[in-house]
């Protein structure tokens, strides 16, 4: 455990999110003389890992190219990823090594397209999915909801962030929309433009891992040099015509905020689909699941039941028919995800979402003080 009192290497890696809880995940490896550090990048077998300069901690940190043979596997769900927190060995002669990786306590995936349907970890230990939106297109919130689910699935926090709040007068009904797409979720509007509540938003990312999901062109990459101060992610400046825009491909994954905490912007998660998001969706639509809950029939389908709650809801205006139309889109399509999915790995997804969900819910308690943020 640690002592309060002694400087700690991983003192250095706090800009980076280390917290006291991954001080006792990895307190046997330190006993082994490892390191810890976190992937900031990987790269067919070698990962960039930043650690601790020096063995204090009052060094900073710098950024080794480590081999990661040892944590090999298989399993496409547990290769090293970025966001990982890793035990690396700084002293073999051919080089750095990653010697184990911490449990995750979020994991972002993504489903290959291949015939053998399987997963493929884009980022770990995610705390806040930041979903952005453009203010200045039509508001489409079934897809908004999509990235909510996912985020959920995720075992991370959402945010909605409407951007480019500089090219409407007002937002109001646009934010009113949002909210009722997302229950439990943080709206807030920016704009990167004048800078309109860029600094709140910074605030409540400090120390944090974040990652921006959204579509193309929502100002992801506008956004992220916002908070972080300088230019790192390049804007687009020309959209194709079938406006999906070009794709910017970054140098780092991992790039460190300025008030502590960093974002994670990997190609690979801004395309991102959903993932057996039972979990998550339920969550989504907490407010259709509670009514579903007050049916009379615990079996109702929501068509033509007496005592339903949910139709109930609709007649009288308070469930919008698009927002249960959208969540059983989402249910359907989730399904037929599932039915491509191997059922072993179904399994162990939903075993280590429980982990996750566990450790999260600790984790928020113990970052945001219990406040707002809680997530269950
Ligand atoms: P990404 O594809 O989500 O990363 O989007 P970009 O950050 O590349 O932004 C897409 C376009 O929106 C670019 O032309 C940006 O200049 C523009 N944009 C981004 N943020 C803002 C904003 O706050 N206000 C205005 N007016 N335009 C913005
Ligand atoms: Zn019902």
């Amino acid at each position: 455990m640690k002592n309060g009192t002694v400087p700690q290497p991983s003192t250095a890696l706090a800009a980076y999110g280390w917290d006291s809880l991954l001080d006792s995940a990895f307190a046997a490896h330190a006993e082994r003389g490892l390191v810890p550090g976190r992937v900031v990048r990987v790269d067919r077998g070698l990962c960039d890992v930043v650690v601790p300069a020096g063995a204090d901690g009052s060094g900073g940190t710098t950024t080794v190219r480590a081999d990661t043979e040892d944590v090999f596997t298989r399993d496409p769900m547990r290769v090293a990823c970025t966001g990982d927190w890793a035990a690396v060995d700084l002293t073999p002669v051919t080089g750095p090594a990653v010697r184990a990786l911490l449990p995750r306590r979020t994991t972002f995936v993504r489903s290959t397209s291949s015939k053998r349907s399987e997963g493929q970890v884009l980022a770990a230990n995610v705390d806040f999915a930041v979903i952005a939106v453009s203010i200045a297109a039509e508001l489409d919130l079934g897809r908004l909801e999509r990235f909510v689910s996912l985020a959920w699935t995720s075992g991370a926090q959402p945010m909605v962030v409407l951007t480019k709040a500089d090219l409407v007068p007002d937002s109001t009904y646009l934010l009113d929309d949002a909210r009722s797409a997302a229950p439990g979720v943080d709206v807030r509007v920016v704009s990167a433009a004048t800078g309109d509540g860029v600094a709140e938003m910074a605030e409540a990312l400090a120390g944090a891992t974040s990652v921006l999901l959204g579509q193309s062109g929502a100002g992801k990459s506008t956004l992220t040099n916002a908070l972080l101060g300088r230019e790192v992610q390049e804007v687009q400046a020309i959209r194709d015509s079938d406006g999906k825009g070009r794709h910017t491909t970054t140098t780092r994954d991992l790039l460190p905020l300025p008030g502590g905490g960093v974002v994670i912007d990997t190609p690979g998660l801004r395309g991102v689909g959903l993932w057996d998001a039972d979990a998550g969706l339920t969550q989504a639509f907490s407010d259709i699941e509670d009514l579903a809950g007050r049916c009379r029939f615990q079996d109702c389908s929501h068509t033509a039941e007496p005592g339903c709650a949910v139709l109930a809801a609709l007649e009288d205006g308070s469930l919008a028919h698009r927002r249960l139309d959208s969540y059983r889109k989402l249910l359907r399509e989730n399904a037929w995800i599932a039915s491509r999915t191997d059922a072993r790995m179904r399994a162990e997804m939903r075993r280590e979402w429980k982990q996750r969900s566990a450790a999260g819910r600790e984790m928020y308690e113990r970052k945001r003080g219990g406040g707002h943020r809680k997530v269950y």
